[in-house]
């Protein structure tokens, strides 16, 4: 059958992705680019906020109108979402065919098969005590490709749905990890960027993260190596070792602070202070100069006083982020903190949010402005479309896109980009002489 696959959330759900699209071509099904020409409309699907079901509903809407008028098309509905609604999901969805949870896509295709022959919904959302890591093929042609690591998380902060979606954390054996990354290799591919709710705890067949970042640095034909996410409790000194002898691992890292306030922190189950953060940001910074720093944010939290709000602003100053994925606290239904009290009005959770973002504006208007005039090596990504009169994108070893003119045959190569203008958060440049 042909299908189309949509996919929401984060790079654990976009390496998920690439396994289904797997899936469905081993067992002989084709894909299409819209879902107008689709008979499978597959959909892979995050509940981390509520903003993200949101989305997905939202989506799903329009997609029950295609389905009136198309005739015939039948919707999957996988990942995050999935796994936590389970069948209730049918009763807000009556669109939904088919429900699979992330541990359940390798089901899929004789889910479908049963659905044809039988009319019958069919819903698989349970978690597995093991996964389905090998034998799934890595996508051809990719300059760049996420490696899944390890799944689940243990860590229940006390926001968080992902235990009770993804279950408990499961590390990938570490000869599994090498295989993919080998294969990628082998297939062209030049950056690999290992994934997982919580890498730096990465435990395979007794072999820890920092071990596994050395033995993937001796992959031949892989020049560069990014990991996320990383939890600053885990965050120890081997690893920041690790970062700073190597030649192949990026210095930038994906470090979700979340908030500033030790109250906050807390209670949100976060295992760190906010001290103790910004002394880890400290030490990282002194063996890996100029690394760069990603994280996540949450205004609005219960119980967040302004006080607290403010610290977070503080960190902000302090460590001049690199990127910040900044999100308006909602509850997620079975967690704790969806029954703690203090809950904040939009009003004044909209309000943080906003005055965060400014700030954050500022700092990187500041950061992208001094890169203007500096050059940078960046791996060629390919084509882009979003700029017109540009080709060409690519990625610094700090995670910041580039967007140049060039020759589509430069698609992974390493180039030397010197940067012209920023406009927004997008950096421009032209290759070096
Ligand atoms: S570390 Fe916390 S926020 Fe991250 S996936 Fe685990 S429970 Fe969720």
């Amino acid at each position: 059958m042909l299908y189309h696959l949509l996919t929401f959330g984060c790079q654990m759900n976009i390496y998920d992705s690439q396994k289904i699209e797997s899936i469905m071509s081993k067992s002989g099904h084709s894909p299409v680019c819209t879902p107008e020409e689709a008979e499978v409309i597959l959909l892979n699907t995050c509940s981390i906020r509520e903003k993200a079901e949101n989305k997905v509903f939202s989506k799903l809407g329009r997609l029950a109108e295609l389905k009136k008028t198309g005739g015939g098309k039948l919707i999957a509905l996988g990942g995050c979402m999935a796994s936590l609604r389970k069948e209730g999901l049918f009763r807000r969805a009556p669109m939904v065919d088919i429900l699979f949870g992330p541990d359940n896509m390798e089901r899929l295709p004789a889910m479908i098969a049963d659905f044809v022959s039988t009319g019958a919904r069919q819903a698989e959302a349970d978690f597995a005590d093991h996964t389905i890591w090998d034998g799934l093929g890595p996508i051809e042609g990719q300059v760049s490709a996420p490696v899944g690591i390890a799944k689940g998380c243990d860590n229940h902060c006390s926001y968080c749905i992902v235990p009770y979606t993804r279950g408990p954390e499961i590390s990938r054996p570490a000869d599994s990890v090498l295989a993919e990354v080998r294969s990628l290799a082998s297939g062209g591919c030049r950056e690999v960027i290992l994934v997982g709710q919580n890498v730096n705890s990465y435990k395979g067949g007794g072999v820890d993260f920092p071990a596994l970042l050395r033995l993937v640095e001796n992959v031949d034909g892989i020049v560069r190596i990014r990991f996320m996410t990383s939890h600053p409790k885990d965050l120890g000194d081997e690893l920041i070792g690790v970062m700073a002898g190597s030649k192949k691992i990026c210095p930038s890292i994906h470090l979700p602070i979340q908030a500033g306030g030790d109250a906050v922190l807390s209670a949100m189950n976060r295992g760190y202070t906010a001290e103790e953060y910004l002394d880890k940001v400290a030490r990282l910074k002194m063996a890996v100069p100029g690394a760069a720093i990603s994280t996540d944010v949450m205004v609005g939290f219960p119980g967040e006083t302004e006080d607290d709000f403010q610290k977070t602003m503080d960190v902000m100053r302090e460590v001049e982020f690199d990127a910040i994925f900044l999100f308006n606290y909602s509850p997620r239904p079975g967690t704790p903190s969806a029954n703690f009290e203090g809950v904040h009005s939009r009003e004044v959770s909209q309000s943080r949010f906003d005055e965060a973002n400014a700030l954050h504006k500022t700092i990187m208007a500041k950061k992208l402005g001094g890169m203007v005039g500096t050059t940078h090596e960046a791996l060629c990504l390919g084509p882009q479309t979003e700029f017109s009169g540009k080709k060409l994108h690519g990625r610094t070893p700090h995670n910041h896109l580039v967007v140049f003119d060039g020759d589509s045959k430069l698609k992974g190569e390493t180039l030397k980009i010197t940067i012209t203008r920023v406009l927004g958060y997008n950096l421009f440049g032209v290759m070096a002489k």
